[in-house]
């Protein structure tokens, strides 16, 4: 029989994973059962609708064999089943929800948290298996299949015989070691225990035949009584009260329900009832997944009727801005065999979803306000979504997340700042928020603009994300203040009396200005005095919609290629500074000289900006002018 071979991502985080020894072994058999469970979900929820299926919910059942003799542990189910093509597609591939985008090597150094990323269950088996076998007969077929492997060299599948519809996963349990004893998975106390600690909730009995000694009279040894046990409690963890679970209840389930190995930050868990009566079990989770920002990404809760998982991923619970939670929402108020497109126009669904955002939102501000440290850790993941959701709803989520955001700022290099904080200590006679975009803290406060700004006792916003800007146009202003840029060209620092002084300056030398704005051949719309700089000689700012910010990010992106945008620009002057006179000067006894300085200031100042010289070679030559 023909060998196949794993993809080659997979042999890699197979290895990986089998040689970790971050992760708990013990966890192969929750992975295992969740499978089973999920497998049983499918077809109960079939037999919901379709008659012909002919099972009722106490038929389903998930049984656990263990051989000692065999060294084999049996997990079976009698579930939905998998077609030769699925049992390729599902096993034959780790991950198969989304490729492997490691970034980079080094990036593999934590064992844990790449495991955590991918959805890779089933192959947490061969942390303790030396092979596995799975025998699987799909619904609706008459064909059985075996699948058989040993983790490292790849796969076969063969067909098989397989009376009932279902699937068997066949752990054959590797040696044991000095260090590890594999065959514990094989003593009932040892798999009883596991169940209870993992697998409790799940709504299906776990059966499995259970050893009891029994002492009699007269004998040595103990008569071995065997019952066979449902070792499960089967209630949903929703489903019980808050005050019989603990963090650590609601942490498990959270590790095993949504594939990701870091404990959540929280937990919100609500009873509802009213206008809309429903169960729900959010979690805030504390890193964001590798493909959270990428179109491959679905947001969503899963939706229960009655206990009865309906969708896996509902995203009409959830707003784009908090596209990053998980959980559930189980309602007796939903119909089983109601459509997406039914769904989407619900009335109750919409309810529970405003519901949902409003309790969110709340343990968002609650977290904020009690523990900024965990917000901070929070936010350092999701808090871009944040801005996202700002954009993209033209401002409607705006409501929902605009007290939750966070920014740098020049108050305090070590704390980021709220926008509510921002404004308590806006200074009298201050009229609006001021920020400045820049790639890092540390680049934006090398920026000439930032230097006076702050001297005269403004706190400055840092906008470090290529969205912040935009995000917050479309906000537009907050608690009545309007954003400003301080590279913006109506920016108002001054005193009257040095407004004054600048006015007449800009009088005196309107000639020399629209000189050098000639010489610049349209590349600015004016050159003016400038109210912003203090010990720089220029630079830039920028009138209109389009900011130099902006006329960055925009043409950075690909399919801006063909179609740059332009922010209009000031050339501004610190009429204190040297150079100011000596332009002066050029301008009543050399003109040629004053135009080539005003391409080299003009080109300084872009370089500043961080945007591109647009003749490099020219600027260069005017330097060596200079030099020579
Ligand atoms: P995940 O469960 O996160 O999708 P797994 O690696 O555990 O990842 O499983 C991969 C897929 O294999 C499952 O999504 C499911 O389609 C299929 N599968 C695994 N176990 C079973 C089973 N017992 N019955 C039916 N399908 C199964």
């Amino acid at each position: 029989m023909e060998k196949k071979e794993f993809k080659a991502e997979s042999r890699r985080l197979l290895d990986m994973m089998i040689n970790s020894i971050y992760t708990h072994k013990e966890i192969f058999l929750r992975e295992v059962i969740s499978n089973a469970s999920d497998a049983i979900d499918k077809l109960y929820f079939k037999s919901l609708t379709d008659t012909s299926v002919g099972m009722n919910k106490d038929d389903f059942v998930i049984n656990i064999c263990a051989d000692k003799q065999a060294r084999t542990l049996t997990v079976s189910d009698n579930g939905i089943g998998m077609s030769a093509q699925e049992l390729e597609d599902n096993l034959g591939t780790i991950a198969n929800s989304g490729s492997l985008a490691f970034k980079s090597d080094n990036e593999l150094g934590e064992d844990v948290d790449i495991i955590g990323q991918f959805g890779v269950g089933f192959y947490s088996t061969f942390m303790v298996a030396k092979e596995v076998t799975v025998v699987t007969k799909a619904y609706g077929s008459d064909k059985a299949y075996r699948w058989v492997s040993d983790g490292v060299d790849g796969y076969t599948i063969e067909e098989c015989e397989k009376d009932s519809v279902g699937t068997d996963v066949i752990i054959a349990l590797k040696d044991d070691t000095d260090d590890e004893k594999y065959s514990e998975y094989l003593e009932s106390f040892r798999i009883q225990s596991l169940i209870k600690k993992y697998s409790d909730y799940i709504r299906f009995p776990i059966k499995m035949d259970v050893e009891h000694p029994k002492y009699v009279e007269g004998k040595d040894e103990p008569d071995i009584e065997i019952e066979n046990e449902t070792l499960n409690s089967m209630t949903p963890i929703w489903k019980k009260n808050k005050s019989e679970l603990t963090d650590e209840d609601y942490n498990r389930f959270y590790i095993d329900k949504f594939s990701d190995y870091t404990p959540p930050l929280c937990h919100i868990h609500s009873k509802t009832e009213g206008t809309a009566t429903y169960d729900a079990l959010l979690y805030i989770p504390a890193r964001a997944p590798f493909d959270y920002y990428s179109k491959d990404y679905e947001k969503g809760l899963q939706l229960y009727s009655s206990g009865v998982m309906i969708m896996d991923k509902c995203s009409d619970l959830l707003p784009d801005h908090f596209s990053f939670v998980k959980g559930l929402v189980d309602s007796e108020d939903l119909s089983l065999n109601i459509s997406r497109e039914m769904l989407q126009h619900d009335r109750q669904l919409k309810i529970i979803a405003k519901n949902i955002e409003k309790s969110i939102k709340n343990e968002l501000t609650r977290m904020l306000k009690n523990d900024r440290e965990k917000y901070e850790k929070f936010f350092d993941a999701f808090g871009l979504q944040f801005k996202f959701g700002i954009y993209q709803s033209y401002g409607t989520a705006a409501d929902a997340v605009k007290d939750l955001l966070l920014f740098q700022s020049s108050f305090d290099p070590d704390k980021k700042v709220t926008l509510a904080e921002y404004v308590s200590r806006m200074k009298e006679g201050q009229d609006c928020i001021y920020y400045c975009c820049g790639e890092s803290r540390a680049k934006i406060e090398m920026l000439p603009v930032i230097e006076k700004i702050r001297d005269k006792g403004y706190e400055v916003l840092y906008f470090t994300q290529d969205i912040d800007e935009f995000s917050m146009k479309v906000l537009m202003m907050y608690d009545g203040k309007p954003f400003r840029s301080v590279n913006d060209g109506a920016i108002d620092l001054d005193t009257e009396e040095e407004k004054e002084e600048a006015k007449k300056t800009a009088e005196e030398n309107k000639d020399m200005f629209e000189f050098m704005k000639q010489s610049l051949d349209g590349k600015v719309f004016e050159v003016r005095i400038s109210n912003k700089l203090k010990s720089h000689p220029v630079c830039l700012s920028s009138v209109g919609q389009v900011s130099i910010e902006m006329e960055k990010v925009l043409n950075a992106m690909p399919q801006n290629e063909d179609n740059k945008v332009s922010a209009e620009k000031s050339l501004e002057l610190n009429a204190s500074h040297p150079i100011f006179a000596r332009l002066r000067e050029l301008y009543d006894t050399d003109k040629d000289k004053l135009a080539a300085y005003t391409k080299l200031l003009y080109s300084q100042a872009l370089l500043i900006e961080g945007l591109t010289v647009e003749n490099p070679v020219e600027f260069a030559d005017l330097i060596c002018d200079l030099m020579v």
